[in-house]
């Protein structure tokens, strides 16, 4: 294959992936072959849903655009920096101030309070503890967890973790969150609430943002729906069914 060097051709796109293979090793001689090309783009403030069958490749290319992992073949720019040329050592400082994660399972640290929880991705940015503390105040009221700072992730109901683990996703002020699978472990009707946090940050805080749902119901609010199977994306639709203001 012709080696292309790139340069982002439109600044307004965020994630633009081409010919992404990922090919875990099993042992000699075997291979899986988990994704295989993915071609991606996602422009600056969308809102996209990734959706497809367990086991279809999703949560691999989530780690992908996330930088938690690499491909193993194809491009990937992220906000305009190329991966491949980004060594492991710096891997970690770029996922820390250019995504927000979110999880099925919150993945919050236990025995540490709300608040610590959502200062921990500006400690390791660097952040002062004054400063830390106030943004960390800052996002918990605006996920409506104000009143629930010094609880520890033990004390608190699921969607109440969710709403937890938003905050620290934005802590950086990330310019992309990503939630795999967001919803999956909370009731519908909290569920639903978390989604509606998830529009309120695309709508007023211009966040660009990807999710993974198995739920065809909230996939359909978003701009863009992506399907993937076996590793390959087999369509692509809009969505955006209008929801009202909240
Ligand atoms: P989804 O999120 O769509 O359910 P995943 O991306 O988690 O799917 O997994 C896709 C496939 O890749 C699965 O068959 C899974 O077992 C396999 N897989 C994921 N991570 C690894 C790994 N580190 N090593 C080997 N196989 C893996
Ligand atoms: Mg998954």
């Amino acid at each position: 294959m012709e080696e292309e060097i790139m340069t982002p051709q439109d600044e307004n796109i965020i994630i633009d992936m081409k010919g992404i293979y990922k090919r875990f090793y099993i042992g000699q001689p075997n291979e899986l072959e988990i994704l295989r090309g993915i071609d991606l783009r996602v422009k600056k403030g969308e809102f996209l849903s990734i959706v497809g069958a367990s086991g279809s490749g999703k949560s691999t290319l989530m780690n992908i655009i996330g930088a938690l992992d690499r491909a193993t073949e194809g491009d990937y720019v992220l906000d305009g920096v190329q991966m491949r040329d980004v060594p492991d050592s710096q891997l970690s400082s770029i996922r820390n101030r250019k995504i927000g994660f979110v999880f099925q399972t919150f993945n919050l640290i236990p025995r540490t309070s709300a608040l610590s929880n959502v200062e921990l991705p500006m400690l390791y940015a660097g952040m002062s503890g004054g400063e830390r503390a106030r943004r960390a105040k800052e996002l918990l009221e605006l996920v409506e967890m104000g009143d629930r700072m010094k609880h520890m992730p033990s004390e608190l109901s699921g969607g109440q973790k969710q709403r937890v683990a938003i905050a620290r996703a934005m802590a950086n002020d990330p310019a992309i969150i990503l939630a795999d699978e967001p919803t999956g472990a909370l009731d519908s009707a909290t569920g639903r609430l978390v989604m509606d946090l998830f529009h309120r940050l695309h709508r007023e805080q211009g966040k660009t943002i990807v999710l993974i749902t198995h739920n065809p119901e909230l996939a359909a609010e978003t701009e863009h729906i992506v399907t993937i199977s076996d590793g390959r994306i087999v369509s692509r639709q809009q969505g955006g069914e209008v929801r009202a203001a909240v």
